[in-house]
């Protein structure tokens, strides 16, 4: 059967049909954190959501090339840098280092690339130039470059908005400093320096980049002017990506993105979880109480268009469910270490073919705009369809069949539910039959490399005079 993907595009508020522009390559751009303190939770929502996007596009095959960035010069950082004494950069580069292990916490798979908006600063100055160039922006008299968000005329697509209203409702747009403004609508490009603060050389003046035009430039330069998918939290909706699409539409003058995905808020007492107003909790504080994979799976359990609100109840229900398809695994596993018969009986196949229906209902769950939470649900039927057929009396192709569908599904989720410890004996065995061969050929990095790897799962090897002995710690 074929499915057809459907994608909520923000751009024009409805599910469309997805294919990607270049047939089996998807390009997707996600905007990543500004790196001066731990991610919280809500920083993990679209981590966790957009990498399963990617997953399970890989998953049909396509070959995903997902870029996000890293904002590592923005306010923040340096006031951050002032008060420890350091230079910015010490600051991102710390924080940049402990997001990636949070990541790798929660299984989200590193990106194709990482850009820094520091080491893109060439590519920032000549797209502004372009910019100045085309007359979508101009310089005002103390250096600093905006764009005239006049001058592109679907401003306001993205985010659904009218200039005029804009304009009438929203005075704050015209914040201090930015009095030299041609419109109060008008959005920092480049601006000058202050002191203390790091700066590049420009035509303009010694300064640094607005903050929107680096996610234009580092999509242009990894993907392409034109890309097939661009995403982020829906705070920035607008101005962020409102104001991105008219950068690099006016500067490339070709469609930006053709989809547009944003995830809902991560709320704590239906307030938007942030770092400003002190409600948060980092991944680090909900790792220290929970395995991480709970938070993967309590995030997979809503759609990611809706608001999410954390409560430990519900993180109790994530732990009971992730939990349920944990042990559901390694009963499979036990099983399957006695279990005999490379073949299907005759009435286990129906119960195969059973699993295929979910595995179907799977895609389709996820091919319906990522709906994570029907997704899942397909994945317990599974669990509960393994758990009533399977029996000491099982054939070993019936276990291992129930057993691979299980993990692929979760594995498109990112979820690990096979425990390390579950290492099989025979696999064990062959990995300490296989270190044997490595020592006869004097090949000791591969033996002592795979000693390390059985000592990380917890399998202890002993080498005594009757042969190698293991034993589990
Ligand atoms: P920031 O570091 O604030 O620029 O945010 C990095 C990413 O996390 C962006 O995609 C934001 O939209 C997203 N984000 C921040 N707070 C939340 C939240 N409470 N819920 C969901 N996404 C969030
Ligand atoms: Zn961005």
């Amino acid at each position: 059967m074929v499915i057809i993907m459907k994608i909520y595009n923000t751009l024009s508020k409805k599910k469309e049909e997805f294919e990607p522009h270049e047939p089996g390559k998807v390009s997707m751009y996600v905007c990543g954190p500004t790196v001066y303190n731990l991610i919280h939770i809500g920083n993990a929502r679209p981590m966790i959501i957009f990498d399963t996007v990617r997953r399970y596009m890989e998953y049909k095959g396509w070959q995903v090339n997902f870029v996000s960035n890293f904002t590592d010069v923005d306010d923040k950082i340096i006031k951050k840098a002032q008060e420890e004494g350091v230079e910015p950069s010490v600051i991102s580069e710390r924080y940049i280092e402990e997001c990636k292990k949070d990541m790798s916490a929660l299984n989200v798979k590193p990106a194709t690339v990482h850009p820094k908006a520091t080491e893109e600063i060439g590519g920032m100055l000549d797209m502004i130039r372009t910019l100045l160039e085309k007359g979508h922006a101009y310089v005002a008299g103390d250096g600093t470059v905006y764009f005239k968000t006049r001058s592109f005329r679907e401003y306001g697509k993205l985010s659904h908005k009218n200039l005029d209203d804009l304009q009438g409702g929203n005075r704050s747009l015209l914040v201090s400093g930015e009095d030299q403004k041609e419109d109060p609508l008008d959005f920092v490009l480049w601006k000058p320096k202050k002191d203390g603060e790091p700066y590049w050389e420009s035509p303009w003046c010694e300064g640094r980049p607005g903050w929107h035009i680096e996610c234009s430039v580092m999509s242009k330069k990894y993907l392409g002017d034109e890309i097939d998918i661009h995403a982020g939290g829906e705070d920035l909706i607008f101005p962020h990506h409102e104001n991105e699409i008219a950068q690099s539409e006016a500067a490339n003058e070709k469609t930006f993105a053709r989809y547009w995905m944003h995830n809902g808020f991560l709320n704590i007492d239906h307030k938007k979880m942030s770092k400003s107003t002190g409600n948060f909790f980092t991944v680090r504080d909900i790792g220290e109480k929970y395995d991480l994979q709970v938070l993967r799976f309590f995030m997979l359990s809503a759609h990611y268009r809706s608001p999410l609100n954390f409560s430990e109840e519900l993180m109790e229900a994530a732990k009971n469910g992730y939990e349920r398809i944990v042990t559901s695994v390694s009963n499979l596993n036990y099983l399957l270490e006695k279990a005999g018969g490379d073949m299907l009986r005759a009435e286990e196949e129906k119960c195969v073919e059973e699993a295929k229906g979910f595995v179907t209902k799977f895609e389709k769950a996820m091919e319906d705009d990522f709906n994570t939470a029907d997704a899942v649900s397909a994945i317990f039927e599974l669990v509960k369809l393994a758990n009533t057929n399977v029996s000491e009396e099982s054939s070993a192709a019936l276990i291992k069949a129930l057993k691979e569908n299980i993990l692929m599904l979760s594995d498109i989720c990112g979820l690990l539910v096979e425990k390390e410890d579950e290492m099989l004996d025979d696999e064990i065995e062959r990995l300490i039959e296989e270190r044997q061969e490595a020592r006869k050929a004097k090949n000791f990095a591969r033996a002592d490399e795979i000693r390390n790897m059985l000592s990380e799962r917890g399998i202890l090897l002993e080498d005594t005079r009757e042969g190698v002995k293991w034993k589990r710690a």
